[in-house]
């Protein structure tokens, strides 16, 4: 990639923009001619055969954020999203980050999780002996049930047992939930693993002597896990009135106040969700699953607590650092049919999930970075406010180059708010009549 091209990206125009990621080797000619002819929309057949009482499309703006080093490597990141600070945010933090040598990441196996959960089981404690004496049968059985995951390498790899006890006084029986480890390659495999489920419940009921009451994946994927971790030395983080070394222990702090208050904890994994969801939907994957499956994993502890964790090094630089369960996929679902998810994949070269997984944790972590080091220094509402005049001069009406007319008035204005733009549009559009 030749990033001189990508250089004051976000001044260009919408054309040049797409010209330069171009000629950066980012996107191919015929990538370019789609995109400059805007033909990246589903068509209505597409649609009407992807769900149920199709009538529209609902499009949210893609675009990418810059300056990311990824295990050394050099990347552009689309993200689709709608919440205008979110891609200048994740492209600055990723530049003050690269200074520090970029992101390292680590990738755990990836496996799914298939579950078999019974109820009525009698003897649960012969149940459970049975289940694990059967593994093998049950993870052939499994792999019986969807042979061509076996053929690309894949399959059903281990299976292990859970009694599901209640421990309070709510009167909740106990059930057994029969775990099948499961391989799915390049598919974040719900379906893979729901055929396989349904595929071997009626022998888990003959081992177990109980009834199969649910037979689906977990969203809660505790083996595909991703983490990414940063250093950012502690001068680049010098900001107005605030030293690298007061900006570093607010981080910090901040940081410790989301891990004991789940108030906060909320707020701060939000802020990594918005990078998150943002490649997650424009490489078409299924954010309602990650959403599910991150925040389970952030109460782990018994506690909804802060995903990230950030310290200080020997040197005193700030030291970040991102875990998060990552069960996405490169093929099936809608990503070999939405054409704006295939042109995600472009651009980030194709990459293999394992892949995909390490380029998503580091966005997590630089949103998270940009929003906390925003909060604790200026706070985000001027980076922010700057941004969203944009969107409110576009909901007040504002057209063509008044949008950036009255975005730029709004942004003076001590109050920002939709009547404050209306009343400058209005303004603008009298001057422009006399
Ligand atoms: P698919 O059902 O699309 O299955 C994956 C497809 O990719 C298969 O057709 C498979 O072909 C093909 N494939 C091609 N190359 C590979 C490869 N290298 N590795 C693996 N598969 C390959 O998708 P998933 O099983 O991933 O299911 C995801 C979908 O399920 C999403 O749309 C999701 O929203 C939805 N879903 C999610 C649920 C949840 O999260 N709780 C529940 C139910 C559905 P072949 O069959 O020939 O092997």
């Amino acid at each position: 990639m030749d990033t001189t091209h990508l250089s004051k990206f976000y001044k260009k125009s919408h054309i040049e923009k797409i010209d330069s990621l171009f000629l950066a080797g980012v996107i191919s000619k015929k990538e370019k001619d789609r995109l400059m002819s805007q033909s990246l929309e589903l068509d209505v057949d597409t649609g009407n055969n992807m769900i149920e009482n199709y009538i529209s499309n609902y499009s949210l703006p893609m675009g990418v954020a810059l300056n990311y080093v990824i295990d050394k490597e050099e990347l552009v990141v689309p993200m689709a999203i709608e919440e205008p600070s979110v891609i200048a945010a994740s492209s600055f933090a990723a530049k003050i980050i690269g200074s520090g040598g970029g992101f390292k990441t680590t990738v755990s196996q990836r496996q799914m999780i298939g579950q078999v959960t019974l109820k009525n089981v009698d003897d649960i404690h012969a149940a459970v002996k049975n289940v694990e004496d059967a593994e093998q049968a049950i993870v052939e059985r499994a792999n019986e049930a969807y042979p061509s995951i076996v053929k690309r390498g894949g399959g059903a790899r281990s299976v292990s047992v859970r009694i599901l006890e209640d421990d309070t006084d709510s009167g909740i029986p106990t059930f057994l939930s029969v775990h099948v480890h499961i391989d799915t390659q390049e598919a974040m495999g719900a379906n893979i693993v729901n055929t396989m489920m349904e595929g071997i419940a009626p022998y888990i009921e003959e081992l177990t002597g109980g009834k199969a009451l649910l037979r689906i994946l977990t969203n809660y994927a505790t083996e595909c896990l991703a983490t990414a971790t940063c250093e950012i030395p502690v001068h680049k983080l010098k900001t107005g009135e605030f030293s690298g070394e007061e900006v570093r222990d607010r981080i910090i702090e901040a940081t410790q106040v989301a891990t004991i208050d789940p108030y906060r904890a909320v707020t701060h994994n939000k802020g990594i969700m918005n990078g998150v969801d943002a490649v997650i939907v424009a490489t078409g994957n299924d954010w309602r699953a990650i959403e599910a499956g991150v925040h389970a994993y952030a109460s782990r502890s018994g506690q909804y607590r802060s995903l990230t964790t950030w310290s200080k090094n020997d040197k005193g630089d700030l030291v970040g650092k991102l875990t998060l369960p990552l069960p996405i996929g490169t093929v099936g679902g809608s990503i070999s049919i939405h054409p704006a998810a295939k042109l995600a994949h472009a651009i980030l070269n194709h990459p293999k999930a394992h892949k995909l997984e390490r380029i998503i944790v580091s966005v997590g972590l630089a949103q998270n970075f940009a929003a906390v080091r925003a909060l604790v220094t200026e706070g985000i509402q001027k980076g922010h406010m700057g941004l969203h005049a944009r969107s409110l001069a576009i909901s007040a009406g504002a057209k063509g180059d008044h949008v950036q007319q009255v975005a730029d008035i709004l942004k003076k204005s001590k109050h920002k708010n939709l009547q404050r733009a209306k009343n400058i549009l209005l303004n603008l559009l009298d001057e422009f009549d006399r």
